[in-house]
């Protein structure tokens, strides 16, 4: 009864995550159809192309730059234009998308080799928006932009000849510091308090080395967070960067990381100290499971007679993601007895871990192939000697398992020296405007 409610909790946790992600979604999707305010889509037309007439002094002052004089009288005429948005669907050509703009296939091949010049075309991806500028007296095609990087546009002139050339966008660096207490979850009280959901994923995963945030996240823990933000002014849009800085207090434990440039140049996370965010192998390679079996002797659930188990068995159910618990290279990847469909990485001289009664490896998992910590190497299931699913997970110290939970694991980078007081001095820079931009 009492792992039913708990089953039922979980759950419950589940579905409203699941909830606020797609209210969160939602509210995205809004956020960016309000940029291009457009209030009318036009639901017959099968592209759901969007359309929208506009004065477009802009564009006219552009287009005289841009053509030389003989063409200038021509465009100048133009004073309004209208546009059409063009949202690029899978396996869906450039070439075929212009055609229907475009009168005859000479101007056709004209734009598309003008293009190819500057941006190889088959690396158009579907969901870019691809906006059409036509003249609304003669319905001609004067003008494209095709936003080609977060930053870039290229802008196609079509008159007598073609031209195109590359912009690059107005862009403006923000920086943003928020502070709440949690009364629900992490992520959903960050959602109330409009931190964006890539900033409150990416801080999910920066404490992933240190919470479990089904047991240790208490209500009223404490969350101050800084990231950055780059507003595309042209495109009235916004790109979430990395988080400067992170503290979240759960009693009186203070867990806090700054943003790092080490000397080999990776971004990273560092306490107070210079210690690294990363503790070299994780306990836990799996996420919500619960502990089913300890390390040590015990009476064999198959076997029935006594045996030391020699790992931990975390419950949870078939196709559950499993992580690579540290950095590392797969020594052994297939069936492997009672232990089922298993994988063994080697992290270094010392330190392997292992994962038992897989359901399956992760495409492209094999041996000699090399993993990063947190990155899924496989699926939970019950292959091998196993009476439902789990995960078996082992670490293993100079080729005998240990128990994972009293190891003391060695803990990953700690600066020192030099780097460590340019880390000292950024990190001083970085928590005065995190201060400032909260209580100004
Ligand atoms: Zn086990």
């Amino acid at each position: 009864m009492i792992l039913k409610i708990k089953h039922l909790t979980t759950v419950l946790i589940f579905l409203s995550g699941y909830y606020f992600l797609f209210v969160s979604y939602q509210n995205i999707i809004i956020e960016k159809n309000t940029y291009h305010d457009f209030s009318t889509k036009s639901e017959s037309n099968q592209d759901s192309n969007i359309v929208k007439n506009i004065n477009l002094q802009k564009n006219k002052k552009q287009t005289i730059i841009k053509n030389d004089l003989n063409k200038v009288n021509v465009i100048e005429e133009i004073n309004n234009l209208q546009e059409i948005v063009f949202e690029v669907k899978k396996n869906q050509t450039f070439s075929k998308i212009v055609s229907k703009y475009l009168s005859s296939d000479k101007v056709l091949f004209n734009v598309v080799n003008e293009i190819e010049k500057t941006f190889d075309l088959r690396k158009l991806k579907a969901g870019i928006k691809i906006h059409f500028f036509q003249d609304q007296a003669s319905k001609k095609l004067v003008k494209i932009i095709i936003p080609i990087e977060n930053e870039i546009d290229l802008e196609v002139f079509i008159a007598e000849d073609v031209t195109v050339e590359k912009r690059n966008l107005k862009t403006k660096l923000e920086n943003h510091s928020k502070e709440y207490l949690i009364t629900n979850s992490l992520y959903s009280d960050g959602i109330k308090n409009n931190i964006p959901i890539e900033i409150l994923i990416k801080l999910i995963k920066l404490y992933s080395f240190d919470l479990d945030f089904q047991r240790d996240i208490r209500k009223d823990s404490k969350v101050s967070i800084s990231y950055d933000s780059k507003n595309i002014e042209d495109r009235n849009q916004q790109f979430f960067g990395d988080i400067n800085y992170a503290l979240i207090i759960i009693e009186k434990n203070k867990l806090e990381y700054f943003k790092f440039k080490t000397d080999e140049g990776f971004i990273d996370y560092f306490n107070k100290k210079g210690e690294n965010v990363k503790k070299s192998i994780l306990k836990t390679p799996i996420d919500g499971a619960k502990l089913s079996s300890t390390f040590g002797v015990r009476k064999h659930p198959i076997l029935g007679y006594n045996k030391m188990h020699r790992g931990v068995d975390f419950a949870a159910t078939k196709g559950t993601p499993v992580f690579a618990g540290g950095n590392g290279t797969i020594e052994f990847a297939g069936k492997n007895g009672g232990y089922g469909n298993y994988i063994r990485i080697r992290h270094n001289n010392e330190y392997k871990t292992a994962y038992a009664h897989l359901s399956r490896f992760k495409k492209g998992i094999s041996k000699g192939v090399r993993v990063n910590q947190g990155h899924v190497i496989g699926y939970v299931g019950s292959s091998g000697r196993s009476t439902g699913p789990h995960l078996h997970y082992e670490i293993i110290y100079q080729n005998e398992q240990i128990n994972p939970f009293t190891l003391k694991l060695p803990a990953g980078k700690k600066l020192k020296g030099k780097e460590l007081e340019r880390f000292i001095s950024e990190m001083k820079t970085i928590y005065a405007n995190h201060l400032n931009l909260l209580y100004e």
